[in-house]
């Protein structure tokens, strides 16, 4: 058995463990050393219940029963409850909160596992939305007694959990592992971090981390691997961001030197005046034009904050800019520079349009917009106030040969028929929602790379910004303009609802619009998640039809919906169609809805400060004044203060750190789409291994800009990046 024998190959399989470990990408031998425990439970019991401890994590085996739909007595959240009761005879209640159908999908009497935190109120022992699994975490084939010889008592041994799929088991997993380990493939693997480096911070070699990883017999151990791998993970990331980062750099850029009264003169025309944060952001972002080498700058704001305006300013200095020792450039007629934006969707990139039309009303700049559903161009011939739809194939000979100097778009931007004749300056709003390869293709060079700002409402700590965008420089926008309405918000815990509601009722008789978010349902598999979202938006929206409003016109969003369904529906809400639209979490990036006033959250516990914070940015920008209602059925007293701490906060970055502090990397709003594993996400909160693989990153290429002396770590960062990271 090498590293490379295939899974097939070296063991025995069922065809239904086969197709399981090619769900999950498991192929090889090495496929599954790297295959990470998702975490380890202290015990794993069958009928030792009475001796479990309220707070314990635990996977239990028995029988359920007393199924129930039904509402909470005051609050009247919809739940499913159940009672279940292991081979002792012990008994505890389940319940699951805004999840009524799970009462149905089980049967009374059947067995089956259940995955939570034990929990104790005065009706005794229980589980909160405890994870359910026929087939079991572990396999069940002993009759009686523990799967494992381990003591659940001796807290000294760990059972290693992994990702569950179906068809194969953590029970198999583990056995499979041993032996692997007992053929001593594990030592047969490279270690890609340099020794001095595994010295210097303490860390784990490989094959050991792997044992440890999978096998751990201390808690410490298992510690110790995974902050190797975490280190490992972000080293390798830096590593790749900030060679990227060099690489591109070693471009050329068109250097762009505005007269400063000219730029004065276009921001005198706004209806305000610039926050000290917008002026900053301006005139740093100047002073990179000036360099001539392409900028790379992520410019961070809380919606709101100003970002389009900082863009439509750096983009007239562009503009207005002719080229430069390019060649003989008083032959052709349309010289100015040009800049492209491009945005996520549809909506957000007709968004920018209009906003940039605005700005650039008085000035003889075109302006176009390219979309999937089709082009417009500003100014039309016949209403030089207005733009006009216009062919695809005119808009891109006219982006090609530069009479548009602005081209707005979705990723129909950089499809291979446009292109720029010089393009100066990209800009991308929301730019996680890209991949870093449609983003190396906006950027892409024609002569001279253009500079790069990159936009994010995202607020993220600044570890995760330090990793995922280790190839820019950071420009936060954390002042919000004056004389903005703040959101009036609310946290209701448990009674209080009613007023929530009344106030609501007063909201649509003016004829505002409505959000209600449901909560988030916590759910390994990803699939099953947006099922279960999808369900819950549709019971929520019933039930707010029959029981609170009757005559309102309720729509739902959620993940399972298409995105161009997604973009009519969000078109409807935006020209007032829909009154009240029940969503998931969904809603949350860009699209700014003006006339909706209220944001209704129901299980606000179940999501980050962050995240939060994102959703209330919804009705942020209404010129009416808008609230927000955080509602949570939770007692207990942290989670309130948590909640709560929404009520005073204005800042998203403040929220982002806060949440990393009180919840943990798991919990960092849009964990998905960073692509960093579980266990990279660990390092996140530890601004010093982040600190450490970052300055380590920038020693070895300092030394060694094409990494000639280290082949196998060269190879890697080659594949990290094939890979894309933020999809
Ligand atoms: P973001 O893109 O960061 O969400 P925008 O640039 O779209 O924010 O600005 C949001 C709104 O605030 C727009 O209507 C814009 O005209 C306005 N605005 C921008 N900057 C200021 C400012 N300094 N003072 C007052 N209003 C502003
Ligand atoms: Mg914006």
């Amino acid at each position: 058995m090498t590293p490379e024998t295939s899974l097939s190959e070296a063991f025995r399989l069922t065809e239904t463990q086969k197709s399981a470990l090619t769900r999950l990408g498991l192929l090889s031998v090495r496929d599954l050393l790297f295959h990470f425990p998702s975490r380890y439970v202290a015990s794993l019991s069958e009928g030792t219940l009475g001796d479990l401890q309220e707070g314990e994590h635990v996977v239990l085996y028995g029988k359920v029963s007393k199924l129930e739909a039904t509402k909470g007595f005051r609050s009247k959240i919809p739940m499913a409850k159940a009672v279940f009761e292991d081979a002792s005879g012990i008994k505890i209640n389940l319940i699951w909160f805004h999840q009524p159908y799970i009462a149905k999908m089980l049967r009374d009497g059947e067995r089956l596992y259940v995955t939570g935190k034990l929990t104790r109120d005065s009706r005794g022992l229980g589980m909160a939305n405890p994870h359910t699994s026929k087939s079991g975490v572990f396999e069940k084939k002993d009759k009686n007694g523990p799967l494992f010889e381990d003591n659940h008592k001796n807290t000294e041994s760990y059972t290693p959990l992994y990702p569950e799929s179906r068809g194969i088991t953590s029970r198999w997993f583990y056995y499979t592992l041993q032996k692997i380990f007992a053929a001593h493939v594990h030592e047969k693997l490279e270690d890609p971090l340099p020794s001095a480096l595994l010295k210097k911070y303490n860390l784990p070699s490989l094959s050991s981390a792997l044992v440890w990883l999978h096998a751990p017999r201390r808690q410490s151990d298992a510690q110790a691997a995974r902050k190797r791998f975490a280190f490992e993970e972000i080293f390798f990331i830096q590593l790749e961001r900030q060679k990227a980062r060099g690489d591109y750099q070693k471009n050329d850029a068109f250097s762009i030197s505005p007269a400063k009264k000219d730029v004065e003169e276009f921001i005198q025309r706004f209806p305000f005046t610039l926050t000290n944060a917008q002026e900053s952001a301006v005139h740093t972002i100047l002073n990179d034009f000036k360099k001539g080498i392409p900028m790379s700058r992520l410019l961070e704001g809380d919606v709101g904050s100003g970002k389009t305006a900082v863009a439509a300013i750096t983009s007239y200095a562009v503009v207005m800019s002719r080229p430069q020792k390019e060649d003989g450039a008083g032959a052709q007629t349309f010289g100015n520079l040009q800049t492209a934006i491009m945005a996520p969707t549809e909506i957000l990139a007709r968004q920018h349009f209009e906003d940039f039309v605005q700005y650039f009303e008085h000035l003889p700049i075109q302006v176009g917009l390219i979309t999937g559903s089709g082009c417009r161009k500003f100014p039309s011939k016949v209403n030089p106030k207005e733009s006009t739809p216009i062919s695809r194939a005119q808009l891109l000979k006219w982006v090609a040969n530069g009479e548009i100097p602005i081209l707005i778009g979705t990723h129909a931007l950089i499809q291979k028929s446009v292109s720029f004749k010089h393009l100066a300056y990209t800009i991308i709003d929301e730019q996680h929602r890209f991949g870093t390869r449609q983003r190396a293709e906006l950027s892409k060079k024609e002569g001279y790379a253009p500079h790069l700002l990159s936009m994010s409402a995202t607020p993220i700590p600044r570890t995760l910004a330090l990793t995922i965008y280790g190839d820019l420089d950071l420009t936060l926008l954390d002042e919000m303009p004056k004389g903005r309405k703040p959101v009036i918000t609310e946290a209701v815990f448990g009674s209080g609802k009613e007023k929530v509601y009344e106030r609501a009722h007063e909201e649509l008789a003016a004829g505002r619009q409505l959000y209600v978010i449901c909560p988030r349902i916590e759910e390994p598999d990803g699939a099953k998640e947006r099922v279960l979202q999808m369900k819950s938006t549709k019971e929520e929206a019933v039930r707010l039809k029959k029981e609170e409003f009757p005559n309102a016109r309720i729509e739902i969003l959620h993940s399972k919906i298409k995105p161009k369904e997604k973009e009519e529906i969000m078109q409807r809400m935006l020209g007032g169609e829909i009154d009240i639209l029940v969503a998931t979490s969904v809603v949350e990036v860009g699209v700014n809805i003006p006339n909706a006033t209220t944001i209704i959250i129901e299980g606000a516990e179940r999501f980050g400060l962050a995240q939060l914070h994102q959703l209330r940015g919804r009705v942020l920008r209404s010129t009416h004044q808008s609230y927000c209602f955080l509602l949570s059925e939770s007692k207990s007293k942290e989670t309130k203060e948590r909640i709560k701490t929404l009520v005073s906060a204005k800042n998203g970055f403040e929220l982002a750190e806060k949440d990393l502090l009180l919840r943990g990397a798991g919990e960092l709003s849009g964990k998905r789409q960073w692509g960093i594993s579980d266990v990279g996400m660990e390092a996140i909160r530890n601004i010093k291994m982040v600190e450490a693989a970052r300055e380590e990153a920038q020693t070895m290429l300092h030394k060694d800009p094409e990494l000639k002396k280290f082949p196998l770590i060269a190879r890697r960062v080659e594949t990290l990046k094939e890979r894309t990271y933020f999809e």
